[in-house]
């Protein structure tokens, strides 16, 4: 029997309160608890020099006692404990209150560990009440769990302690012989052991190598047989190709990079039996939604209907306005269903798309809606797939019989983020853009020149351009409503009283929201004021200034982001980055800005500066959490990938039997998300 079968409840010290608590870490089976690894382990074990503490820190100090203990009554009548302790760079004193027991406790001339705040005064240094420990108690290092309202470090040990006593003398490792022995791994028992209650630190070092690569390589595999959707059979079968009509009606030349992706789609979904699982990855501004646009026309002159996800309201509506457009020359009817439409609106497109009569539906999450249901989805497109998790983007595929997955980014991704990360797609690069586009001149300012470049902007606008102005705010999420409203007002009074200036924030309504844009897109509003909503994809042509406030907040890829919001058309732009943060690092990060507006380059620095944490901020990235491993860990990461290779060389599907186990971890890792195509 499996221990992950086994509930926690038959440990011994966990009652239903307490397996409650677990519950919340989402651990019910002793072998969820033997996978909850350390969060870390106690800092008790590297001293500092006495000669060395700081006035006011908390310290661990390594110590002989040196004197008796004096003990005197205070007010109060609580008793006072001294004595001095000295290593071999100086001399500190430790006091204690109404402890009685404290000089027999501690003896004289014996070493010591003591933890505590050192404060200094006339006298010297002191510590009081510090925590202690004798050197041999040490030798064990001791791990330290997450914990939740409630749970005790200490209940936590000793339930592990117990579940570790569980394990079967010989555990049957998920990683295949070969693979331990190729790159030097500890077994599974040795790992599990060590990684709770480690011997010492080169076995705790063994043991979280071994299980960062082991799920990594979870990971990696279960990506790869995501994409191996592809031995699966697509009924969508769409052997026509309509491109040459839907392009010829368009009002540009498509670049050659955007002919090549729409090729490599047409191709996956006409040649091959599986269905299209592909990426389209191109920077910002250079034309994807034509490609996404071709895509949906040849999926519906083969029958079938095309659904096209977007992260916002605003852009869905912006793609909606778009390919209504596109389509007029066709008998094709476009459709749109966000959130913010009325019951019975929705109902009603609902009924259409469900009926058949609609061919292409726009969307946000709406789309992905249990009530949403069509009639034969053939074609299914995320945009922006950063935004969306896996397990949306296989929503939304479920909608349809194995229908053709078209995702498309323009967040461009570090390679080897992107391996992981897609590792699921075939991927096209859209390396090109469309011709006549002028490369957006970045300069670096602080708020003593903003004056100067407010006079900039209002001589644009007076030559009938408009302008973003990014409000100094950090993100949605932390949105001072009031200080973006005043930002607007002071501008509005101040320095723009003759211009038309109007604010978008994430807070309102999507209908205010989308009349202002429409009002920007218009040209009735010259300068908008807004917070990071304008960062996606948004497309005004005529707009020629962006101005970012705070400019250091943001991270490299996302300033990318919003200075792709101009340039996007005939004019000379600009991007105005204000900061008065002086410190080299920002200076040098702002400048890769001014230097280049090669996104791929931005991303990679972005990641080199700030690690990969950062790089995705507090945003989706659609992967299923990580127990242990790091992103950042490029090693590791690398040394699984060919692994991977290793393993699917020898069996393609993972039938192999030494692979069972393995098989369980993935199926187990992407629970969340569509596990029935790993089986
Ligand atoms: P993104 O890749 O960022 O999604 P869009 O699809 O929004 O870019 O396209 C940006 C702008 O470029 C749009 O206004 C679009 O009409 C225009 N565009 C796209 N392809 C071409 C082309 N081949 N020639 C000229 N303009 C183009
Ligand atoms: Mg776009």
């Amino acid at each position: 029997m499996s221990l992950y079968d086994v509930p926690l409840s038959t440990l011994k010290g966990l009652g239903k309160t307490r397996c409650e608590l677990f519950s919340k870490l989402h651990i019910h089976s002793v072998g969820e608890l033997l996978r909850f690894y350390p969060r870390t382990y106690s800092n008790w074990g590297e001293a500092t020099p006495i000669s060395e503490v700081k006035n006011g820190e908390k310290c661990l100090i390594k110590a002989r006692v040196t004197t008796a203990f004096s003990n005197a009554r205070i007010s109060g009548g609580r008793l006072l404990s001294k004595a001095q302790v000295a290593d071999d760079s100086g001399v500190i004193e430790l006091v204690f209150f109404n402890n009685k027991y404290i000089s027999s406790m501690l003896k004289f001339s014996e070493e010591y560990y003591f933890y505590g705040k050192v404060v200094r005064d006339l006298y010297g240094f002191s510590m009081t009440s510090p925590e202690f420990k004798k050197p041999s108690d040490l030798e064990a290092i001791t791990p330290v769990y997450n914990l939740t309202g409630g749970l005790t470090n200490r209940v936590v040990i000793g339930a592990v302690k117990q579940a570790l006593l569980m394990l079967p003398d010989t555990i049957k490792d998920p990683l295949p012989y070969d693979i331990l022995k190729r790159y030097d791994l500890c077994t599974l028992r040795f790992a599990l052991h060590n990684i709770h209650f480690p011997a010492d630190e080169n076995a705790l070092a063994k043991a979280k190598r071994r299980l960062v690569f082991e799920e990594f390589l979870v990971l990696n595999l279960g990506l790869r047989m995501l994409k191996n959707r592809k031995l699966t059979e697509t009924s969508c079968k769409m052997p026509c190709d309509y491109t040459e009509e839907f392009i010829s009606t368009l009002p540009y030349k498509l670049t050659n990079a955007q002919k090549n992706a729409i090729v490599d789609c047409i191709n996956d979904m006409k040649n091959k039996k599986s269905p299209m699982n592909r990426l389209v990855q191109g920077d910002v501004g250079c034309g994807k939604t034509v490609v996404a646009a071709a895509v949906c026309y040849n999926a519906v002159k083969n029958g079938y209907q095309s659904a096209f996800m977007a992260p916002t309201e605003i852009l869905a509506t912006q793609h909606y306005e778009n390919l209504t457009k596109m389509f007029e020359p066709f008998d094709v009817k476009v459709d749109i269903l966000v959130g913010s439409m009325t019951k019975s609106h929705k109902d009603k497109v609902r009924s259409r798309l469900e009926s058949g009569e609609t061919d292409i539906i726009i969307g946000t999450h709406a789309l992905i809606t249990d009530a949403t249901k069509f009639k034969r989805l053939g074609c299914a497109i995320t945009d922006e797939q950063h935004r969306f998790g896996v397990d949306q983007r296989s929503k939304l595929a479920q909608k349809g019989e194995q229908p053709h997955i078209l995702v498309l980014s323009a967040t461009p991704i570090p390679r080897t983020l992107g391996l992981i990360i897609y590792g699921d797609l075939d991927i096209t690069c859209i390396n090109e853009l469309p011709p006549g586009r002028q490369s957006v001149k970045t300069m670096l300012i602080d708020t003593k020149k903003r004056d100067r470049a407010l006079g900039f902007i209002k001589q644009e606008i007076d030559n009938g351009r408009q302008c973003y102005i990014v409000c100094p705010l950090v993100e949605e999420g932390e949105l001072d409503l009031e200080s973006a409203e005043n930002y607007a007002a002071e501008l509005m009074l101040k320095d723009f009283s003759d211009y038309p200036v109007a604010i978008l924030h994430g807070k309102m309504k999507s209908k205010d929201k989308e009349a202002v844009m429409n009002s920007f897109l218009n040209n009735e509003i010259s300068i908008l004021v807004s917070t990071t909503v304008i960062e996606v994809g948004v497309d005004v042509k005529n707009a020629s200034v962006i101005m970012i406030e705070n400019a250091e907040r943001f991270g490299l890829s996302q300033l990318h982001q919003l200075r792709g919001r101009v340039g996007r058309g005939e004019h000379k732009s600009y991007c105005i980055l204000v900061s008065d943060n002086h410190s080299e690092d920002t200076e040098k990060r702002l400048s890769t800005m001014c230097r280049t507006s090669n996104g791929f380059e931005i991303a990679d620095e972005d990641l080199r500066l700030r690690g990969p944490g950062d790089f995705f901020g507090s945003r989706q990235h659609g992967l299923p959490q990580l127990n242990i491993a790091d992103l950042s860990d490029m090693e590791s990461l690398y040394q699984t990938q060919e692994a991977v290779s290793l393993i699917l060389e020898k069996s393609p599907d993972l039938s192999d039997d030494s692979l069972k186990g393995l098989k369980a971890m993935i199926n187990l890792l992407f629970k969340s998300t569509d596990s029935s195509t790993m089986n």
